[in-house]
């Protein structure tokens, strides 16, 4: 699960990071009560403006703005809220902007002696290790360090077992060019991020920049966790950041019936039950010259709920041209989910496309008579083969 710059930073906190001190803002005048708020707390002069997305590459898309003033903070504020802003990770739609997070300018003093880094720490599962990757060309994309200058990147493996370990972070801080109070304070924020990564259980907290100020403080500017969706059952606090304006409408629904749902860009839509099945079927629909519309699981039960939740989901896409049906009836029998899927067809209404069903299993016999005999526009098939025949027929391939 993504969660917002904001939220990452309110962690960092709690694990006593240094970071970029900001406040969220819904509204322009928040954006003003909360700009007036920092300069009365913490001196500050200049306020900057970021667009709260789950996307990187705001900078270069115009989501981070500076205001010299609490009131530039305000207008800025009414500008960036309810626009569309385009990034590079966002798609030519773009993603609207619902809030804005206004934090202090910590580039102050026109600094010449500040420096960006990148810093992040990965869930490893090759090496069964978190990797801590960072570079001392922070600010910019990594991707494009990686391409041009990949001597640029570091890397440091944790055992998880030990834990980041000291030796390690002063080799880190000396990689980045750091000394002096710099170097400590650095030292400092490297554990800091790690129990931040571990406590929350996330597979990715990504910080670029990390900034060393005029003053030799290290502070995340950029905040970016990715959390891990099998351990959100133990930290119910951060199961409530999520944002499902961010995520994909049809995938959200998909997740309230718990169907295993991933939109891909073909033409025949398939529901199957099992993920091995899924595969093997999207594999099936490849060769009769179709591609497939969707992965999708309904899992064991394939109850008609799930199967109705399974059509309307998939016709919401309009390049679906074919449905394909392909359930092995294990524990639930083929009977059932055959009036399932006659019930499921009928409470959906007119389903304008063909829909092609193959039971196989636990009275397989009695379900496809079921639906030869539903008088519905609904093809049968006992075997895989038969199935993509009939794919390939309706496609006209
Ligand atoms: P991203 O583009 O989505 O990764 O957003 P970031 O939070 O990384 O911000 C983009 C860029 O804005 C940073 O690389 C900085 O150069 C700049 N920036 C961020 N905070 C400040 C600030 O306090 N003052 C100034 N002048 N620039 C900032
Ligand atoms: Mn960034």
């Amino acid at each position: 699960m993504n969660i917002h710059e904001f939220q990452g930073k309110s962690l960092l906190r709690a694990y006593n990071v240094d970071i970029q001190e900001g406040f969220v803002a819904e509204t322009p005048d928040q954006a003003v009560m909360v700009a007036g708020q920092l300069r009365e707390k913490l001196g500050s002069e200049f306020f900057v403006l970021k667009a709260q997305i789950h996307a990187g590459g705001r900078g270069k898309g115009g989501g981070v703005k500076l205001a010299k003033s609490v009131e530039e903070a305000g207008e800025l504020a009414s500008k960036m809220i309810g626009m569309q802003l385009v990034t590079p990770q966002t798609g030519p739609e773009g993603k609207r902007v619902n809030r804005v997070l206004v934090a202090q300018d910590v580039y102050y003093k026109g600094a010449s002696d500040i420096k960006e880094f990148y810093i992040s720490l990965l869930l490893n599962r090759n090496k069964g290790r978190y990797t801590l990757m960072y570079s001392p060309d922070g600010g910019m994309s990594i991707e494009e360090v990686a391409e041009k200058t990949p001597d640029r990147i570091f890397t440091e493996e944790i055992n998880p077992c030990t834990g980041l370990q000291q030796f390690q972070c002063r080799s880190i801080a000396f990689n980045l060019g750091l000394s002096g109070v710099a170097f400590k304070n650095m030292q400092k924020f490297l554990s800091g991020i790690y129990e931040t990564f571990t406590g929350c259980d996330a597979q990715l907290l990504e910080i670029n920049p990390v900034l060393k100020t005029s003053d030799d403080r290290i502070l995340a500017v950029d905040c970016k966790v990715v959390l891990d969706d099998n351990a959100l059952f133990r930290h119910p606090d951060l199961a409530g950041m999520r944002d499902i304006n961010e995520e994909d409408p049809v995938e959200v629904e998909a997740g309230n019936y718990n169907l295993n749902f991933v939109k891909l860009d073909g033409n025949v839509g398939c529901m199957v039950n099992g993920a091995g099945l899924a595969m093997a079927t999207m594999d099936i629909i490849k060769l009769s010259g179709g591609s497939p519309a969707n992965f999708l699981d309904v899992g064991g039960g394939a109850s008609p709920k799930t199967v109705e939740a399974g059509f309307r989901i998939i016709l919401k896409d309009p390049a679906v041209k074919a449905i394909l049906i392909n359930i092995f009836g294990g524990i639930v029998r083929c009977d059932r989910v055959a009036n399932g899927v006659v019930e499921a067809y009928k409470s959906v209404g007119v389903i304008k496309i063909p829909v092609i069903v193959r039971l196989q299993g636990t009275n397989a016999e009695e379900a496809k008579k079921i639906i030869d005999d539903s008088g519905l526009s609904v093809y049968s098939a006992t075997s895989f083969s038969e199935a993509a025949e009939k794919v390939k027929e309706v496609l006209g391939v």
